[in-house]
């Protein structure tokens, strides 16, 4: 008997090692990782310096407390994200994993309202489907009506408006009049925050709005004082064929981007967010503290691992290799569309791509429950690793894999 507490009944295999893009189990069988896990594994397995840099961090600093201490690590890091990210001036709040970051932005939008005089504002707006983390209230915030209908008897919902998914089909600047219109039968002075992943991941598979539609959400933020909060969690560090995905729509700030897998490319647990000066000073002149924080945040040995892979990604221009290895992927991606006409879309950016199944002549999703989870697990037993998802799970139309291998 196993004292693991697996995920679900089904059978796992063992894995024992990882290197570049395969991974092994204990019976010797390779499987390319199509996926990099779930969007994590930017560098590849088993890339010894940042192991190496681990180690030296836990023997010369393993552990400060945030309220205590900076770390020399810490600082360094934060200043080359900051700068990788193309906002030099931002500040970074470290944690550990990516619900815990999108939550810090749900925590820090509320808190900065609270400074500035507008208590009123505490709902965020989010889309529906979309997926921001499996804590209560990153869940909260998730448009993901399988995943929260257990739990909805402690979340407040209307502290939770959604908002309908992109249309790509749609210009981008008319697609956004959604939010301003949502926000306007809410009251905008009862909203805090809009939070979106510009390219969704898990629960659309690489769906991207159309051109302007940033630009746009960028624009009714800012006339009715919302905070626009970016999840890069998976989009983010390079996948999408830029430092950040927003960058994909040029001069969008938002004021809070959250990241989280990448960071530190799954060797420690390491995610954050960072904060325009604006949000930063507003709640270090008001307060002077962030009413939150995690024991393990900023942690120097998950810290040291972002800044060897953040190392690896500037030496061998890994944000380059996800838009032309990306756009290689695609082009077979649609190849393979071209033959098998149950794969109704495939789309993506840089190395974040999705197939989305379906019934060619309808549109609709097969009448078969989590078909792509079967695919998936079909995949893995021919040794090639898919991040399957549904999109009824979601509440969107059919199931569909997630594509993302290392950018390495
Ligand atoms: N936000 C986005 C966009 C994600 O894709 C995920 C995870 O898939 C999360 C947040 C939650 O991150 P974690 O699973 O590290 O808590």
């Amino acid at each position: 008997m196993s004292n693991v507490f697996y995920r679900s009944s089904k059978p796992y295999p063992l894995a024992v090692r990882g290197a570049g893009v395969y991974l092994y189990d204990d019976s010797g069988r390779r499987y390319l990782d199509g996926a990099s896990g779930a969007l994590v594994a930017n560098v590849g397995h088993g890339r010894v310096e940042v192991g190496e840099r681990m180690a030296a961090q836990a023997a010369r600093l393993p552990f400060v407390h945030g309220s205590q201490f900076s770390s020399d690590v810490l600082e360094e890091y934060a200043a080359r994200l900051a700068r990788f990210c193309g906002l030099p001036d931002s500040r970074f709040w470290a944690v550990s994993g990516g619900s815990e970051a999108t939550e810090s932005a749900i925590k820090l939008a509320r808190q900065y309202h609270t400074e500035r005089g507008e208590a009123g504002r505490f709902k965020v707006i989010t889309r529906a489907p979309s997926y921001h983390g499996a804590s209560l209230g990153s869940l909260a915030a998730s448009g993901m009506g399988a995943r929260r209908g257990l739990y909805m008897p402690l979340m407040r919902e209307e502290a939770w408006p959604k908002l309908p998914k992109p249309d790509p089909q749609r210009s981008g600047a008319e697609d956004a009049e959604a939010l301003r219109a949502l926000i306007e039968r809410e009251g905008p002075e009862t909203v805090a925050a809009f939070m979106a992943e510009p390219v969704v991941g898990a629960s659309e598979a690489a769906l991207a709005p159309a051109p302007g539609y940033y630009e746009r959400v960028r624009e009714i933020c800012d006339e009715s004082g919302v905070l626009f909060i970016a999840d890069e969690v998976m989009s983010g560090m390079g996948r999408c064929g830029a430092p950040l995905a927003l960058g994909l729509w040029s001069g969008v700030r938002p004021d809070i981007t959250v990241l989280g897998k990448g960071l530190a490319a799954g060797y420690a647990p390491l995610a954050g967010l960072l904060a325009s000066p604006e949000v930063y000073s507003t709640v270090m002149e008001g307060s002077g503290a962030f009413l939150h924080g995690f024991t393990y945040a900023g942690h120097p040995v998950s810290v040291a691992a972002g800044l060897a892979v953040l190392d690896i990604v500037e030496g061998e221009g890994l944000v380059q290799a996800a838009r032309e290895r990306g756009t290689q992927l695609l082009e077979g991606l649609q190849e393979l569309q071209s033959q098998f006409p149950h794969l109704l879309t495939v789309r993506g950016t840089g190395l974040m791509l999705g197939a989305v199944l379906g019934d060619p002549e309808t549109g609709a999703a097969f009448p078969v429950p989590g078909l792509a989870a079967r695919i998936g697990a079909e995949a893995m037993k021919l040794g090639l690793i898919t991040y399957p998802g549904s999109g009824a799970e979601a509440g969107g139309r059919g199931d569909h894999l997630l594509l993302g291998p290392p950018l390495s």
